[in-house]
């Protein structure tokens, strides 16, 4: 979803905003606010009309609702597409339905996946369920090709138009957690697979770190050379995230010049090494505009980090490492600092 940065309208939805959140008790998370600003722009009916109900008083807040709410309408997946391929998902089974009875083959167990694949449909809230289903889909309709081969051209056909319908759902995925600018994993994403390393934390006890890289002085590189260098830096910060961490760890663009990164299996130590070793990289960089060959000036980062602890919300994790950034700030930037430091 768009949301021009006018601070009249947006001013304008919040006076409307927080007396419906206030009244039924919703908290203010930023995914609840959201949905709720969302609700009060009234440009998607479907939400408008989800939510009616709960504003009027005659339903409870139903948060997982309101969390499939938010990913479906709010956080960019895009309806248009889940609801027409949705739709030719449907079309598609019933039509192999059609060709098995026309064969006049006798497929029970394939017909009652099928009706079952019809129902899971219905309850499909976003794009991972689509994704899971229309796989399943593919995987049953190509064993029963390659098991009866009357059925088999026609069969195959289908099961093909469903591939290729997966790999659009996959391709729109792929936009709705990526940042455009950087090709990382965006905010939503991040913050989604930080939720997922707290549970795996605590249950495989795992040692996983959080940090927090901030480019320095970013708004005077961008007021002295301009926006558009000011993003080729940003991807340069990123490429050399890229090339630090591998395997489980996840690098995101945080937002603006914060970029973040989970660092999986994190030996005690490894994590200040890394850190050090990207802010030496990102020093040593000696960056030119490619436009007059002109020296862009010295590019620095500042890091701040700490381990994920067992009864840590993704709150408090962020929160520690904001503080450790913070201090990394204070004490003149270009350096890194753990929370415990
Ligand atoms: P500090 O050392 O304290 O981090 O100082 P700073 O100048 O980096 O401070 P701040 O974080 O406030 O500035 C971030 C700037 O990043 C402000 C904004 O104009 C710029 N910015 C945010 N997103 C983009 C972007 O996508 N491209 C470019 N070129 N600039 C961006
Ligand atoms: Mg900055």
């Amino acid at each position: 979803m768009e949301y021009p940065c006018d601070s009249a309208r947006a001013q304008e939805i919040a006076r409307l905003v927080l007396p419906i959140m206030t009244r039924l008790g919703i908290p203010m998370t930023p995914i609840n606010y959201a949905l709720w600003y969302e609700y009060c722009l009234e440009r998607t009916p479907e939400l408008v009309q989800a939510l009616a109900p709960v504003a009027s008083g005659e339903v409870a807040y139903d948060y997982q609702q309101a969390h499939a709410l938010f990913k479906r309408y709010v956080a960019g997946e895009d309806p248009g597409t889940v609801q027409r391929v949705e739709t030719e998902v449907r079309r598609l089974l019933a039509d192999i339905v059609q060709i098995i009875r026309d064969a006049g083959l006798e497929l029970s167990r394939y017909s009652a996946v099928l009706g079952s694949c019809g129902r899971r449909l219905e309850s499909c809230e976003d794009l991972r369920d689509l994704r899971r289903l229309v796989q399943s889909i593919v995987e049953d309709t190509q064993a029963v090709a390659a098991s009866n081969s009357q059925l088999a051209g026609a069969l195959k056909e289908r099961a093909s138009e469903i591939d290729q319908l997966r790999g659009e759902l996959e391709r729109v995925r792929q936009e709705a957690v990526k940042d455009p600018l950087t090709g990382l994993a965006n905010r939503r994403a991040f913050d989604e697979r930080l939720a997922e390393s707290l549970d795996a934390s605590l249950r495989q006890m795992k040692t996983i770190c959080l940090m927090l890289i901030d480019i320095d002085h970013f708004k005077t590189i961008n007021d002295r050379h301009g926006h558009q260098i000011g993003d080729k830096i940003l991807q340069f910060v990123a490429s050399v995230l890229r090339k630090n961490f591998a395997g489980e760890d996840v690098v995101a663009r945080y937002g603006g010049d914060e970029f973040a990164v989970i660092v999986d299996k994190a030996p005690p130590g490894g994590v200040a090494y890394v850190a050090e070793t990207v802010r030496r990289q990102v020093e040593a960089s000696q960056l030119k505009r490619t436009d007059t060959g002109e020296p862009v000036g010295r590019v620095t980062v500042s890091i701040g980090y700490d381990y994920l602890h067992n009864a840590d919300t993704t709150a408090d994790a962020l929160d520690r490492a904001d503080k450790a950034l913070y201090r990394a700030k204070q004490g003149g930037r270009n350096q890194v600092k753990s929370f415990s430091d």
